[in-house]
């Protein structure tokens, strides 16, 4: 088996990026991966303008333009009427919108990308099953074709997701907890004259979101009482209609679920030779969704901090690689923050004229700026060593 100075563990969204991220520094890697296919279902959908910069200087951002959706607007509403509009034209140039693009299609765009420009990099239907450090390298035990491979490498980046196996072998504490929120998703033909609007209804019974997607779809996110076990189009279609007396026709649906929400965040981003990124190292709420963008961030980074680290000896100094964590890791309690704060904005209320009036007056003063900022992933802190 062929590998290179760093193995990354997991090719899902981050992995991906996370490879291109060191081709682009000019840093041998190979990505290991377990899977044959990608995942379809409803996960991730928005690609924030703070990530549309790091695709540009990889010479990517035009290609999930082109496959994406601008959204520019996104409206409030309490279900009989709009409370106000954020308006993200008024954002910094050229991303001043937010790209809607399925993550299954992610994925596959980022993986056409990375055999591109890497074709060996990329080794799937194999699993790394065991992680031992040493002060010099790293040994991992690959399982591929039904054979166990022991290999050496220089480094380990985990992006092996929130059950991140490479956590789990570090020992590394996971703290964190399961929020009381549920939700179901699907997405279905666009039945709304929302056009390329998202919308967010705030009625009492808790949250509904809608957003636009390719191919005249449109992805609808429904707050529940408890988890559903066996969620349906009928029941997405059914809570839409009592709670917002809108239609949504159950037999255009094309995938649908349900998910519980999380909290996480290991209490190491980076234990000698070995680091984490994405959900590995963090999960946020992905109500609001920020998750796989702040894992990019996370990539960036890193890479960033491993060039850099390669400038002063081909051995990367591992106490200089700390800084990663060290800034990585207040920015991911920052994110997770703010995912918080939008998942409780639409928690059932007893009160919901108050909350109304608070969302509306929010939407109609010069804080409508730094909500627009709020929600793009924007005032992060981004960092050089
Ligand atoms: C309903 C929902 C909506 C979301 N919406 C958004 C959104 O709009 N915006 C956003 O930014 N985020 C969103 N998220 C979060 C986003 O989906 C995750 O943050 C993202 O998938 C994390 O990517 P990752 O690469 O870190 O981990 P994963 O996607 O979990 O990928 C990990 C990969 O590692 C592989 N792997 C695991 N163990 C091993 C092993 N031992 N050996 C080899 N390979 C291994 C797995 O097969 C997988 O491919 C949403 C999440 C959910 C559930």
């Amino acid at each position: 088996m062929n590998i290179k100075d760093v193995v990354i563990v997991g090719g899902g969204p981050v992995g991906l990026f996370m490879g291109l991220c060191l081709h682009h520094r000019g840093i041998p890697f190979t990505i290991i991966e377990k899977r044959t296919e990608i995942i379809s279902g409803s996960r991730s959908l928005g690609i924030h303008p703070v990530s549309l910069e790091l695709f540009a200087e990889l010479g990517i951002a035009e290609t999930f333009i082109d496959a994406g959706l601008k959204v520019e607007r996104g409206h409030a509403h309490s279900g009989e009427k709009i409370l106000g509009t954020i308006d993200f034209k008024d954002c910094p140039k050229p991303f001043n919108f937010i790209l809607l693009l399925a993550q299954s299609e992610t994925e596959r765009l980022l993986k056409e990308r990375l055999l591109e420009v890497a074709p060996d990099s990329y080794i799937e239907n194999a699993e790394v099953s065991s992680l031992d450090q040493q002060d010099d390298f790293v040994r991992l035990d690959i399982k591929k074709d039904g054979k166990t491979h022991s290999v050496e490498t220089g480094y380990v980046i985990g992006c092996d997701g929130k059950n991140s196996f490479v956590r789990e072998a570090l020992g590394i504490r996971f703290k964190g907890e399961n929020y009381p929120d549920t939700y179901i998703i699907g997405d279905f033909e666009e039945s709304t004259e929302f056009g390329k609007d998202a919308v967010v209804y705030l009625p009492k019974e808790g949250l509904i979101e809608c957003f636009p997607l390719p191919n005249n779809m449109r992805r609808w996110v429904v707050k529940t009482d408890s988890y559903i076990n066996e969620p349906s189009p009928e029941l997405i279609a059914d809570l839409v209609s009592k709670r917002i007396a809108a239609s949504v026709d159950p037999s255009t649906c094309t995938t649908h679920s349900s998910f519980g929400v999380q909290h996480f965040i290991a209490d190491r981003f980076i234990v000698d030779r070995v680091l984490l990124a994405g959900d590995a190292a963090h999960v946020v709420s992905p109500i609001g969704g920020q998750g796989m963008n702040l894992g990019w961030i996370d990539a960036w980074h890193l890479a960033n901090v491993m060039s850099f680290c390669r400038g002063i000896s081909k051995d990367l100094p591992i106490a200089d690689m700390f800084v990663y964590e060290t800034k990585q890791k207040p920015m991911a309690k920052k994110v997770a923050k703010r995912a918080e704060l939008n998942m409780k904005l639409g928690r059932s209320t007893a009160f919901p004229t108050l909350k109304h009036q608070f969302v509306s007056s929010m939407l109609k003063s010069p804080l409508q700026n730094k909500m627009a900022e709020f929600f793009t992933m924007r005032g992060l802190e981004t960092w050089w060593i």
